[in-house]
């Protein structure tokens, strides 16, 4: 008899949904997690978008994965009651005519959960936004307060008796002959890390092509400005209530700072030149590390040496949209024993872990 079925290491964005969807089929788990400097889940400016902003084309199954997440988040705001997540129509500045018609291309093929208009924005904001004559609205856009949303789920672990503020070293599993293992003096059946970007410093999952990206965002106020939409134009300008905007975010992967950076409040403040002439005045920045992936897919499945050992990781920078129905398809492969889409499943980078071991 162990002491729960599954121990889950890291309540981000990615331990909270699985450990969710894990005691929504009735499962017993427990979560480890102690505070390290520069999460990503602390840091997010928790905003979904259908589209990709490099090619303005629908995000990899955003149109399948983010109603299930809606839905999730609904739920659990209610639940464990704190603010609901907020759809926002999102206005994309368009460089130039050719984009445009890239966009009115791609908008064609795009389905209701993308659609894209080139409606006016109000002209009260012409003077507001920098703003040529080109770009298009994103319907399906919107905000979930990812901070506050996992603070209310690690309170509600903590009344259920299930988490433990505690640092997890692989080194101190112990791992038992038949299955199963032991840590911090309790038993499991399933070890399931979900560390974010910290998982590459670990022997465990360290041989997965983990490719962070750090960035950083800034909270501040702007006394002219009141728009009740996202402004996306080389970052964001996010609408937080009143003249409070979230401004993001930087793309940083050689130095991977978990704090804030003069080099990143430069590039914070060159967004906002971009997106405004107004002046911001800034109240707090702060910076975190995404867990993202050379091949930009999620990392999910089973240690290829250990079937007792998973990784659910690699969320990179839309963990918003897709951790939720990521989380169900790893449920449902660890109880009912669904295959895992091979685009999210280690195993493609068995080669990897091959030849990492002829090289220990
Ligand atoms: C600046 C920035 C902006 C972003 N904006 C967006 C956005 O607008 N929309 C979007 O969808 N995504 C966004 N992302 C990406 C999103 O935040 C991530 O995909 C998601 O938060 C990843 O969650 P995670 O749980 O995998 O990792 P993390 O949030 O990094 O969680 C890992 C957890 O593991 C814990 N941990 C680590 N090591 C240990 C250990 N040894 N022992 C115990 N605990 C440990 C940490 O304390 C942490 O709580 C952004 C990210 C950043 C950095």
């Amino acid at each position: 008899m162990t002491d729960a079925r599954f121990l889950v290491v890291g309540q981000g964005l990615a331990g909270t949904v699985l450990v969710d969807a894990l005691l929504e089929q009735g499962e017993s788990v427990h979560i480890a997690d102690q505070h390290v400097t520069g999460a990503a889940s602390k840091a997010t400016a928790g905003i979904w978008n259908p589209l990709t902003a490099r090619t303005l084309q629908e995000s990899w199954r955003f149109s399948e994965f983010m109603p299930l997440a809606l839905r999730y988040y609904e739920n659990k705001c209610a639940e464990r009651n704190i603010k609901p997540p907020r759809a926002l129509p999102l206005l994309k500045v368009l460089p130039n005519e050719h984009s445009l018609e890239h966009w009115n291309r791609t908008a064609e093929t795009h389905g209701s959960s993308c659609k894209k208009s080139n409606g006016l924005p109000p002209s009260t904001f012409r003077n507001q936004l920098h703003m040529g004559p080109f770009y298009g609205w994103v319907k399906g856009a919107g905000h979930l307060q990812v901070a506050e949303f996992i603070e209310a789920a690690r309170l509600d672990y903590i009344n259920h008796g299930i988490f433990q503020d505690t640092r997890f070293e692989s080194a101190g599993v112990e791992w038992a002959k038949h299955g199963g293992l032991k840590w911090n003096g309790k038993t499991y059946e399933y070890l399931i890390l979900a560390r974010g970007h910290q998982e590459r410093k670990d022997h465990c999952f360290g041989w997965l092509p983990f490719k962070p990206a750090q960035g950083e965002l800034l909270m501040g106020s702007i006394a002219d400005l009141q728009i009740p939409f996202i402004v996306y134009s080389g970052g964001f300008l996010l609408p937080m209530g009143g003249h409070r905007y979230l401004l993001g975010a930087t793309y940083e992967w050689d130095e991977l700072s978990p704090t804030p950076t003069e080099k990143g409040l430069q590039q914070l403040m060159r967004i906002k030149d971009g997106i405004t002439p107004l002046n911001l005045q800034i109240e707090e920045t702060w910076a975190g590390i995404r867990p993202t992936v050379a091949d930009r897919r999620p990392l999910i499945g089973a240690h290829p040496a250990n079937k007792n050992l998973y990784i659910f990781n690699g969320l990179g920078t839309k963990g918003v949209s897709m951790a939720p129905a990521l989380a169900q398809m790893l449920v449902d492969h660890l109880l009912r024993g669904t295959s895992l889409m091979p685009e999210i499943d280690i195993r493609r980078f068995l080669g990897r872990y091959r030849r990492s071991t002829i090289h220990t």
